[in-house]
């Protein structure tokens, strides 16, 4: 049995429609402000694998709330990752691109130097830092932009603007991979599966949707498949000032998912879901 920490959040909605069988353990009775009821809540349920779908990703709120994001991202998958040692079962944990500094246009490899820009960034970072040293079978799956038909993202606000507005301005000069939360979903139950035949595969990987655009491109392949499509104005990140600083390139190598079998999904065959559930 796999247990998911998430129940309500994009990815973990989308792990409930892929694996109905696993068991999801919401903030009522696993509250990652609480990392020992999260390590207890494994130690009862004796699952095989665990994936932690469960985060603070209120980006800019962090830059006031760093500390309780640093429970919730870092000392509660610390003690995730702690159990599942003790099991002897893998941890698929999911992380962001926003460890990284944004310079730069090249793609990102795993083991390129970290150096996050934003509180967010530095709680996802110090997660993935306690998590390799637990010391179980883990996977790392950072990941970018992520989208859904489920709760907040810019596909959905974008559909949202589309019949209030002709025109809009979008940032255009950050760039990076939407990535679905189905394919999240989907390659963390492989990696789940995959680490127990193969715990040297532990480390950490890149999963990103291709291909890369900035954000005003995103909007743009959105527009195409709503019924009124606004002109997009690309604008410079510096024209719309956000309490925490995005990173410019957050383009992810992501050539290690061969190792499970995955490859990079393609972000515009998913927009049309995200349409119908709007
Ligand atoms: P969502 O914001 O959609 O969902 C977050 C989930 O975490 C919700 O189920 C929420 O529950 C839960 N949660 C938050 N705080 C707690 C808590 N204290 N105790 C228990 N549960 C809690 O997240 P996504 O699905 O978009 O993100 C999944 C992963 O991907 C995260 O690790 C995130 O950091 C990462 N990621 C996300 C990106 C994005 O663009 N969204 C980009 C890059 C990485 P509740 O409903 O009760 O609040």
């Amino acid at each position: 049995m796999i247990l998911v920490f998430g129940k309500t959040g994009q990815v973990a909605l989308e792990l409930q429609a892929l694996a109905p069988d696993a068991v999801y353990l919401g903030r009522d009775v696993a509250d990652l402000s609480n990392p020992a009821q999260c390590r207890e809540a494994i130690l009862a349920h004796r699952p095989t694998a665990v994936i932690n779908a469960a985060a603070y990703t209120a980006v800019d709120k962090a830059e006031d709330e760093e500390d309780q994001a640093t429970v919730i991202n870092a000392e509660a998958p610390a003690a995730m990752a702690d159990a599942c040692r003790e099991l002897g079962v893998p941890f698929v944990h999911i992380s962001t691109d926003y460890v990284f500094d944004g310079s730069g246009e090249d793609s990102r490899v795993p083991s390129d130097p970290v150096a996050p820009a934003n509180a967010y960034g530095r709680s996802k970072l110090a997660g993935e830092e306690a998590v390799k040293a637990a010391g179980a079978t883990y996977a790392i799956l950072r990941t970018s932009w992520v989208f859904s038909p489920h709760g907040k993202n810019f596909a959905k606000t974008m559909i949202g603007l589309s019949d209030k507005h002709p025109e809009l301005r979008v940032v255009d000069d950050q760039i990076g991979g939407p990535t679905p939360a189905s394919a999240i979903a989907a390659a963390c139950l492989r990696m789940a599966d995959t680490l127990k035949q193969r715990p040297e595969l532990s480390g950490t990987y890149h999963f990103s949707g291709t291909p890369d655009v900035s954000w005003a491109d995103f909007a743009r392949a959105i527009f195409e498949h709503t019924p009124n499509q606004p002109t997009v104005h690309g604008i410079p990140t510096k024209d719309y000032p956000t309490p925490a600083q995005r990173p410019l390139n957050s383009r992810l190598d992501c050539s290690d998912l061969a190792k499970f079998g995955l490859e990079r999904p393609n972000w515009e065959s998913a927009i049309p879901a995200v349409i119908e559930g709007a």
